[in-house]
């Protein structure tokens, strides 16, 4: 904290920034952290998928349970580009990576919890459960299985958006507003998506201005709205984000005309950011997310489903509570299951 008041915003937002393009590079593959391939067992009771928020989440819930519990995580949390995560208490204003260390290093103090960085590539069924291979040629098998592989933004094709996203170009005012209320921003969205977020985003600032990027689909009565509360409307279609080290300078159109601009939202499309599940044949929802009961079972039996991946609200608490709440969920079934045999 004390750094945060010695920076100022743009020499913070720069150092995150800089630090982004570390972070964002994939871990080289796979390293096992407390884990011995030659001599460990290979057979879990439970086979986490995941290994951010979520998937830590349910593992200390498991782990403490005193179940078999394996950790296969690839190492790019969607959140690895933002330099502080925001709105979850006892974390507010930490690095993304640094409250992800501290839950790892928690987590595996447990002798119950393995922890593998790894991709999984591919999930089947078996007679005694799942089995799931990796990229490293690794094949490990579980009773059960829990996906905390969170979603993948599909970044907008537009030259300097993804360089700014989670920096400048940011996905939820809950997370990210307070540090750029006032500030003169933009609204990336078209129809009912600008109307909301227009009217979310105008009690953080009211120096705002909605960009369709082609002609606006608002009903009249959404624009009526939005220009009574003087925010214009810009239909031109954008080609470029000027920007310097993700921190978003201007935008720039098609017509070679440009906006200057600290801050804008946008909420791109996703997909699930592993398709495992999907093979196994767990359903989605319409919105693309994996489809769970209010125990976060999955449409198959013995896979669960928890974080981002399952759960239309995305924020770190969020993810933390319904892993958590996963764990408990699926030790509570097992120990039903054992109980009865
Ligand atoms: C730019 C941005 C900024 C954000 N800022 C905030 C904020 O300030 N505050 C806040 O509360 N929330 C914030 N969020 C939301 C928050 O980051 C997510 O809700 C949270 O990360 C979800 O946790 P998760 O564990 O479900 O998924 P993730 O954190 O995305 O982690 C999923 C993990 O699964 C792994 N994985 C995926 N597929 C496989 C596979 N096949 N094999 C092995 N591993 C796999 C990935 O590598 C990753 O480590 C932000 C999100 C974004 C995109």
């Amino acid at each position: 904290m004390t750094e945060t008041k010695k920076l100022s915003r743009r020499e913070l937002i720069k150092q995150g920034g800089l630090a982004l393009s570390v972070l964002a590079l994939p871990s080289p593959l796979p390293t096992f952290l407390n884990f011995n391939d030659m001599t460990d067992n290979q057979n879990f009771d439970v086979i986490i998928v995941g290994g951010s928020y979520a998937g830590l989440s349910a593992a200390m819930a498991l782990g403490r349970a005193l179940r078999n519990v394996l950790i296969i995580d690839s190492g790019l949390p969607c959140n690895r580009q933002t330099p502080h995560s925001h709105n979850f208490l006892t974390q507010d204003g930490e690095k993304p990576a640094v409250i992800a260390d501290k839950a790892r290093k928690e987590v595996l103090k447990y002798d119950t919890v393995k922890y593998v960085t790894d991709l999984a590539v591919n999930g089947k069924k078996t007679d005694t459960g799942f089995e799931i291979s990796t990229q490293s040629g690794k094949s490990f098998s579980a009773k059960k299985l829990i996906f905390a592989t969170g979603l993948k933004d599909k970044m907008l094709k537009m030259e300097g958006f993804s360089q700014c996203w989670g920096i400048t170009v940011l996905h939820c005012p809950y997370c990210h507003g307070y540090e750029v209320k006032n500030q003169r921003t933009g609204i990336f969205a078209n129809g009912y998506g600008a109307f909301h977020l227009a009217r979310l985003i105008n009690n953080w600032t009211k120096d705002l201005t909605i960009f369709t990027n082609g002609k606006s689909e608002l009903t009249q009565e959404q624009t009526d709205e939005i220009k009574r509360h003087n925010i214009a409307i810009v239909e031109k279609k954008i080609t470029a984000l000027k920007h310097k080290n993700g921190v978003v300078e201007e935008i720039l159109f098609e017509d070679n005309s440009s906006f200057e601009l600290k801050v804008i939202y946008s909420r791109p499309p996703f997909e699930q950011h592993c398709k495992i599940p999907e093979v196994l044949g767990c359903e989605l929802t319409e919105q693309g997310l994996i489809k769970v009961d209010g125990f976060q079972k999955t449409t198959v039996d013995h896979v669960f489903a928890c974080g981002d991946s399952a759960n239309p609200v995305r924020a770190v608490s969020y993810a933390v509570s319904t892993g958590n709440n996963t764990g408990v969920f699926l030790n509570n079934a097992m120990a039903e299951e054992d109980f009865s045999k």
